[in-house]
């Protein structure tokens, strides 16, 4: 083997290898070199980011001082980085760094530094002024929620059925001989009003001298004086207004004597607030109720007008407005509208109602001949979720005068009017029967085919019971009061009802069934 010549080779190999290293090298100190340059780009990018963020941050805030301590907290971590990075650069020298403290160039930038002691202050403050708020709020739904359980447990104590009282007042220069004593104001049960007459009376006796007899006794659940207002009576019967507007079915009627206050208790519209009868008060807190934007449900209230005249029904709706004289008999149903506003509702029915029957009589030249109803149907949507609930409807009839045909000196058609309007009001006093009594309903006149959508095992009842102040008028005022103490009577059983079906099952008023009567058509 030839020795120096294998020599020189592995010289030659070392020389290689000794090149390879110092490219080696050098390369690893020019990568050194650009690491610094490259973090300070990296750096200076999240800076970016950073107050990029800030300042969107503080378009936000309603504060400008919260912002820019922010910006200066920001600012001061930014200065911490700069440094670390600022030391990185140190240990490897960098040729084209001409800010070798970048962190110092922002401190330069940074916001002066607030007070936020003030801020805190009103911020904690704030906080506690919410925290107060909502425990209120809770309160308030807590009180809400007991009221409404209050008001359900007096509906129940009162029953389905309520009977009023209301004595018209006597009109000017009568004097005091010719006005019926009602008796001393008793209070009825369960109650702070008048609820009790005793009116005295007389009978002949065997000598033929009349002389004192018992007093005849009437107990309603309130008796209205003639110094009570329509306001008065409205506020004792608005619940049955709001438990229409909670998906409840509700029929008010005023029954009377002609002349003895149903149109002015009913329908009057005043000059001032306190004279609006219920039909314009109800239709106020309606709307009211409707119009609350705080309501969790939107309402939609529509209205029907219907007469029944001589045992047939005609559709007031049809003809208000139209300035057309006849009056069309429902074959079907009758019409609905919707009601958009209070004015508009209360010109609507103004103008329904002049197309109302009305015929003389001996008592009262514009006595009304007719039943007029009105039913409101009252539609309750969810506004949360869209869901339909129960719709409610309140019927308010002014019905036909309840004097008795043979009483009244009347021939020909207007006896025959008399007659037909007294079956009718008797047929009305059976449907409250049935309603106290839960048992089936006999549509067996018109005016109860009418009311027919607001019929159901639990319909609420309110009827006025109106009479006239004057002893010449007290024979009649006797009838009417019979028939409002019938009413009384059925009101007791439907409060035993209540109650059974509030404590048993089997109670409820589910045996009640309605009759597959059709939609009310001329007879
Ligand atoms: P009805 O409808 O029962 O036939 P009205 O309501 O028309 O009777 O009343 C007859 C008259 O008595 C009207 O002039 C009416 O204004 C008046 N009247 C009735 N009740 C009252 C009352 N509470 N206050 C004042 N006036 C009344």
């Amino acid at each position: 083997m030839d020795h120096s010549t294998e020599e020189e080779r592995l010289e030659a190999r070392v020389k290689n290898l000794e090149k390879i290293a110092l490219i080696t090298f050098e390369s690893l100190i020019a990568a050194f070199n650009t690491v610094p340059i490259e973090l300070r780009r990296a750096k200076n990018l999240v800076i970016e980011i950073l107050e990029g963020n800030q300042s969107l941050r503080d378009h936000d805030r309603v504060s400008t001082h919260e912002g820019s301590i922010k910006s200066n907290s920001v600012s001061a971590n930014i200065n911490n980085d700069a440094q670390s990075s600022t030391e990185i650069g140190h240990n490897i020298p960098d040729p084209e760094d001409t800010n070798q403290n970048v962190g110092s160039s922002y401190q330069e930038e940074s916001p002066t530094p607030v007070d936020t002691s003030v801020l805190e202050e009103v911020q904690s403050q704030l906080d506690d002024e919410t925290e107060v708020a909502n425990q209120l709020r809770e309160l308030l739904k807590e009180e809400r929620r007991r009221s409404q359980l209050l008001a359900t447990a007096l509906r129940d104590i009162q029953g389905n059925i309520r009977v009023l009282c209301r004595i018209r007042p006597p009109g000017e220069d009568i004097p005091a001989e010719d006005l019926v004593d009602f008796g001393p104001q008793a209070r009825g049960d369960f109650s702070q009003h008048w609820g009790k007459m005793a009116i005295p009376t007389t009978k002949r006796n065997v000598a033929g001298t009349i002389v004192p007899d018992r007093p005849r006794e009437y107990h309603f659940e309130r008796v209205f004086s003639p110094s009570d207002t329509n306001e008065d009576v409205f506020n004792h019967i608005s619940d049955l207004i709001e438990s229409s507007m909670e998906g409840q079915r509700v029929v008010m009627f005023a029954y009377g004597q002609t002349g003895s206050g149903k149109t002015y208790t009913l329908s009057h519209n005043g000059l001032s607030d306190i004279e609006n009868g219920v039909i314009p008060r109800a239709l106020g807190l309606m709307f009211k109720i409707a119009g609350n934007p705080r309501s969790e449900l939107e309402y939609s209230i529509a209205i029907s007008i219907q007469e029944v005249y001589m045992n047939q029904t005609f559709d007031l709706l049809e003809v208000a407005g139209t300035g057309r004289k006849e009056k069309r008999i429902i074959a079907n149903t009758a019409q609905k509208r919707q009601l958009q506003s209070l004015e508009e509702a209360v010109e609507l029915i103004e103008d329904a109602m002049s197309y109302r029957e009305i015929s003389g009589t001996s008592m009262n030249t514009s006595s009304s001949r007719s039943h007029l109803i009105l039913t409101f149907e009252i539609s309750r949507v969810s506004r949360e979720d869209g869901r339909k609930l129960k719709s409610g409807t309140l019927s308010i009839v002014d019905l036909a005068g309840s004097e008795r045909p043979n009483e009244m000196g009347l021939t020909g058609n207007t006896r025959q009017e008399g007659i037909i309007i007294n079956n009718s009001l008797m047929s009305l006093i059976k449907l409250i029967h049935s309603i106290g009594a839960g048992t089936n309903i006999v549509y067996d006149s018109q005016l109860v085919k009418v009311l027919r959508p607001s019929i159901v095992p639990e319909t609420k009842v309110v009827m006025f019971v109106m009479i006239s102040p004057l002893k010449k008028d007290l024979s009649v005022s006797f009838q009417t009061l019979d028939k409002g103490q019938e009413a009384s009577n059925a009101k007791m059983t439907s409060v035993g009802r209540t109650k059974s079906a509030s404590s048993s099952p089997i109670g409820r008023p589910g045996s009640f069934t309605r009759p597959n009567v059709s939609t009310p058509s001329p007879s």
